[in-house]
Order: structure tokens, then sequence, then C-alpha cells
């Protein structure tokens, strides 16, 4: 009988641990991808890039005279009518560690199970995973560096080949068409505008790699913090939709160390950095939406997320250059630098006293490469919530990072139209990516700060000495 392989966060035809085994012993092989209440939730920018990837995949298995047969509704549901349709024996997918996920995936394995389906999870959206990493004295992991220690010379399998064929059923089960999902429903005008800064598909993010090993990753260490530079991977879009798995990656920067790349060991890093998000989301998964650490609860945060310095902050209009450069960025090219992603993290949540949920929510509505562990864990590092120690007091200036990160002001350039008499492409982009009603237009004035650096500082320091746990 046949296999359904079940794509989720895994869109991806090579290192494919569920879909090598379902092809394994020449049984036809049946892919679906289920819009379930978890894929439709996405935020606007996550679920248009869902949308471009599930054409990718189903290009790439169109190209292998297979199908992608697309589903909507609760994931056990469809699985089973599915497998009354074809009379498969068997269902495969690649494993996913937020809670959400989990909870559907037992539930989904256990009933299948019961009814004699051969219901396997496999690994693959990880390095490790995440039950096998333990500290010396047992228990996960709550700060990276030892984490880094003690997994960097672990040894991650070798890379699984596309599967040589894919055997296919003597009928296809009936498909919904994609277009009818509209998953690009909510973007509105950015759709048009991030386009052009974005890509999707397994043979796109297998090019980006390739590009980056063989250019970026040697000066890596030191370009990765200049946001007006393209000294990163661009690897997270793909990441995030599986369109690459990590253990390409990390091959791919192991090789790059041997031959002496100087940033591949710092890539490396990066990539256990997300290896750590993971592990806090699944050990304590309510890193997702509630403080690391209860004392922060009592902390006078504003959240509203209206407050009009909520909304300058939102609309990248808070005067601080930094902060309304990286904020911009976002919304032409559904990502912004890391550098970035930490300001404006630490702008809200400090100099603005706003809560670190209102950034994480606008984050998940605007980044392609969004990932439920990754901002979580940055938006609580951010705000000092997180579970590292006493970091209250890690206020980034935003004038001072864009003097030592910006010297020559090219992030800034590229992203603020106000001011410049010829401004470049981008900064002008940002006008037709945002929603009309905010009337914003490149001839305004450019504002002046909302909150000062200084001010800010001091209010924060001050609301942390007086009220926070960590003072
Ligand atoms: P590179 O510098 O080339 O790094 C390679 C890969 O390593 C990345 O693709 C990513 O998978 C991983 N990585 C790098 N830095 C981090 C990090 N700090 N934390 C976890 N993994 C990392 N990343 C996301 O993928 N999705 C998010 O939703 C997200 N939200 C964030 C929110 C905040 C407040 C902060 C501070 C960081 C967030 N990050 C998020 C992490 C980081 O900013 C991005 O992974 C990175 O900018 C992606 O660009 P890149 O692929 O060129 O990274």
């Amino acid at each position: 009988s046949a296999v359904i392989v079940w794509f989720r966060r895994d869109l991806r035809l090579s290192d494919h641990a569920a879909l090598t085994a379902a092809c394994a012993d020449g049984r036809p092989v049946i892919p679906v991808f289920i819009l379930d209440d978890l894929a439709a939730g996405l935020g606007a920018a996550a679920k248009w890039r869902l949308g471009r990837g599930l054409a990718a995949l189903q290009a790439a298995l169109e190209g292998r005279g297979c199908r992608l047969t697309l589903r909507r509704g609760p994931a056990l549901a469809v699985l089973r009518q599915l497998i009354a349709e074809t009379g498969a024996g068997a269902v495969h997918w690649t494993r996913a560690y937020d809670p959400a996920a989990l909870a559907r995936d037992s539930e989904v394995k256990s009933d299948l199970k019961a009814r004699g389906v051969n219901a396997r999870s496999f690994p693959g959206h990880l390095l490790f995973e995440p039950w096998t990493v333990e500290t010396k004295t047992g228990g996960p992991y709550r700060v990276y560096s030892p984490m880094w220690r003690a997994v960097k010379d672990r040894g991650v399998p070798a890379l699984l080949p596309p599967p040589g064929r894919i055997a296919v059923p003597a009928s296809w089960p009936r498909s919904d068409a994609l277009a009818d999902w509209g998953l690009g429903a909510a973007m509105r005008r950015g759709a048009a505008v991030v386009a052009a800064h974005s890509s999707a598909g397994e043979a796109a993010a297998l090019d980006r790699l390739d590009r980056f090993l063989g250019e970026g990753i040697g000066l890596y260490n030191i370009r990765r913090d200049l946001p007006g530079v393209a000294g990163t991977s661009g690897l997270s879009e793909y990441l995030a939709l599986g369109e690459i798995s990590p253990q390409r990656c990390w091959h791919g920067g192991l090789r790059a160390r041997q031959e002496g790349a100087a940033g591949a060991e710092t890539f490396l890093k990066e990539l256990v950095w997300r290896e750590f998000a993971y592990h806090l989301m699944y050990h304590s998964p309510q890193i997702l939406s509630g403080n690391w650490r209860a004392e922060w609860d009592r902390f006078p945060w504003r959240t509203d997320p209206e407050h009009p310095h909520v909304l300058a902050w939102k609309q990248g209009r808070t005067g601080m250059p930094f902060v309304d450069a990286a904020m911009r960025e976002m919304q032409v090219t559904g990502r912004m630098h890391n550098r970035g992603r930490m300001i404006v993290a630490s702008y809200l949540t400090k100099h603005l006293m706003t809560h670190w949920r209102i950034g994480l929510d606008w984050f998940a509505k605007h980044l392609t490469d969004w990932d439920p562990a990754s901002n979580a864990m940055g938006w609580q590092w951010a705000a000092g919530s997180g579970p590292d120690a006493a970091p209250y007091f890690r206020v980034f200036n935003p004038e001072t990072q864009l003097a030592k990160f910006d010297p020559d002001l090219a992030y800034r350039r590229a992203w603020i139209a106000e001011g410049q008499r010829d401004p470049p492409r981008t900064a002008l982009d940002y006008f037709r990516a945002i929603p009309a009603h905010w009337g914003l237009s490149p001839d305004d004035p450019y504002p002046a700060p909302v909150v000062s650096a200084e001010a800010g500082r001091r209010t924060a320091l001050d609301a942390y000495a007086v009220r926070g746990g960590g003072a």
C-alpha cells in the first residue's frame, strides 16, 4: 500500500529522512500538505512565503512525475480521509517542536497507530534532537556557550541524497488548487515589493548556500554585524520552511572551516544559536508567550499596541535612524538584519517601555523568515526577561550603535528616504509596501526622536531598578 508523506516545515526533496524512508521499498508515495489551523494561523508574510514555498515544492515534485496533494482542515481528519480514499498504510513526517505542533502530532500518531497505520516521525528540522542534548548534571541548557561546547564536535549525520525514484500511485487523490487557498491575501500591497527580495524553494536555497560558501563565509565573522553590507548567509527564510536542512548548512560550514575560511566557525555557532532557541522552546514552551522569569510579570511595560510611540515604532518613524531603517527593511524585504532586530527590540522594550509581546507579534506578522523559537528567544533576550542572567542593563544606544555598525551610513541611506535628494529604490519602496492609510510620503520631514537615546535609557534603568527583577 501507499505511503503518505506529510510535508510541513520541510519543503524539500533532498536530505529528507521521511521521504527517503517512504521511497526505500518502492511503494507508491503520496506527498501531502495540509492547511490546518497552525498553517492558516501564520502571520501575513510567513503565510505568503509558505504559498511560494508550496508552489516551488509542487513544481519540484511535478518535475519528478509526482504531485503534491493539498487539503485543508484539521490534520488528523484530513489524514484519515486520505487514508480511506487511497488505502495508504503508512504516514511519514519530519518532526516539529513547538508545543501546538507537538500536541497535534502526538494525537495524530496515537490515533493512526491505533488504526493499524504505520505513523512514523523522523528528525530533520534540527541538527540535534532536543532531548539528546543535556548538561553534565542532566537537564536542558539555559545558557548558550556550554551548549555550543557540548555539541560542536558531536558529529551530524551525513546528508541524504534526493530519492532516486519516487513511485507514484495508480491514481492521485483530489487536491485543492493552491491559488484557492489565498495564502498571500493578507499581504496586500507588500507582496509585490517583498517578492523582489525573496526567492523560494529548495533549488534557490541550495544556490544561496553555495554562493555564501563560495563568497561570503570567509569574511562572515567581520561583516555579519554590518547591516549596510550583505555579509550574512540569508538562509533564514529557507531554514524556516525547511527548504534546506540545517544539516546541509552545517556540513557546508564544516567544509569551509577545513578549507580555512575565517568566518566558518562563527557561521557554525550561529546555526547552534538556532538549535539553542529550539532547545529552550522544547524544554520550556512558555518562552513563546510568557516572561521566562516570573519577576518580570511585575514590570510596568506599556501594553497598548496602538500607543503613538508604538505606532511610530511600527511605522519606522521613531526619529531614531537605526530603528527606523531596520523597521523599514522588514516592510520591504520581509527580513531584518540581526543587529537591526536587536536594536529595534531593545528600543521598543527599553526606551519605549513596551511589552516584548507587542514586538514579537509585529515581527510574526511581517517576517518571511518567521520562526517561533528564534523570534521568542530574540525578544526575551532583548527585553531582559529571558533565561540569561542580569541583562536588565543591556540597553542598546541606537545612536552609538549606528555610528559603530553603520559608519558610512549605508544602512540609513538604503532605507530612509526623507531628507535625501535622490533616495535609492529600497528607501522609496517602503512607501509602496506600507498600508496606504498610514498616509506617509517620502516628502514628509524626518521626525524628531519620540524618545531620545539618553532619556529612554534613564527611564528604562530607573524602572528596572525600582520594579525589575534583575536589578
Ligand atoms: P546568518 O547570520 O547568515 O546566520 C545563519 C543562520 O543561523 C540563520 O539563518 C539562522 O538560522 C541562524 N541564526 C543566526 N543568528 C541567530 C540568532 N540570533 N538566533 C537564532 N538563530 C540564529 N531568526 C529567524 O530565523 N526567525 C525569526 O523570527 C527571528 N526573530 C528574531 C527576533 C529578534 C528580536 C532577534 C534579536 C533575532 C531574531 N532572529 C530570528 C535571529 C536572527 O536575527 C536571524 O536568524 C538572522 O538575522 C537571519 O539572517 P541570516 O539567515 O542571513 O543569518
